[in-house]
């Protein structure tokens, strides 16, 4: 480029002496004479950092929630769609699980959002603090989470979203002077029983919705016709 064009630039991080972190653009131009040869060249060397820092924000915004910092809907999908096909080349057992929080609309009207939003964050800590690592968490909607349970087959993630779900249900929550608890509901699908993942995320969802019909506070397994 720079042989050919005469001009040559790039970004890279820093550190400076405070041991801080920042970017900086370099371009550097080749000054020619008449000729066409180089005389010398030209260094321009400007601190870029504070447009760095708006383009991870802006990538951050574009894939995680605020309120939980979780993945979002977004992410969640790339990575499911990622699973599937690692889950098709043979590698692994994946389950998918939806999770809505029951009555959350009563929730919010009887104590307020504010209230409402520590209850989607004490959802959320539960499940990172009881998922592994590897297992995929994602924020997908107002009051609903995702999971993906890496190697793991139904019957056992049926076993484990119960566990989480009896224990998110004896939490107590408080506003001011009154305690009140809430439960979730689940719907689990199998990856190996669907071919896309549109389809699976539709069985997850009607497990999640059968749940609903049966009185919430359940986990359903989704039903195939296999
Ligand atoms: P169901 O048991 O059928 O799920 O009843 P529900 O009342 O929970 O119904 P639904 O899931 O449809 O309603 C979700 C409600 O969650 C609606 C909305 O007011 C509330 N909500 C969505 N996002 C947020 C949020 O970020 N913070 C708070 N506090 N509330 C939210
Ligand atoms: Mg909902
Ligand atoms: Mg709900």
């Amino acid at each position: 480029d720079m042989e050919k064009q005469g001009h040559w630039q790039g970004e890279f991080w820093n550190k400076r002496k405070n041991g801080e972190d920042y970017a900086q653009r370099l371009s550097i131009s080749a000054i020619t004479d008449e000729t066409g040869k180089v005389q010398q060249y030209a260094a321009l060397i400007g601190d870029i950092t504070k447009r760095k820092q708006d383009e991870e924000r802006i990538r951050y915004q574009a894939n995680y929630d605020s309120l939980t910092e979780l993945p979002n809907r977004t992410l969640f999908l790339d990575r499911l769609n990622f699973d599937l096909a690692r889950m098709k080349r043979g590698q692994g057992k994946l389950g998918l699980m939806f999770i809505d929080l029951d009555g959350f609309k009563l929730v919010n009207d009887t104590y307020g959002h504010p209230t409402g939003d520590r209850v989607i964050k004490s959802l959320s800590r539960l499940l990172q603090q009881r998922l592994r690592k590897v297992d995929i968490v994602g924020r997908v909607g107002g009051e609903e989470f995702a999971v993906i349970l890496i190697d793991t087959d139904v019957e056992n993630a049926e076993r484990i979203l119960n566990e989480l779900r009896e224990h998110f249900a004896a939490v107590v929550h408080h506003s001011g002077e009154t305690e009140f608890q809430c439960a979730f509901s689940c719907g689990v699908a199998n990856f190996e029983d669907y071919e896309t993942a549109q389809d699976l995320n539709e069985a997850a969802d009607r497990a999640l919705y059968a749940a609903k019909n049966a009185g919430r506070n359940q986990v359903v397994l989704a039903r195939t016709d296999k």
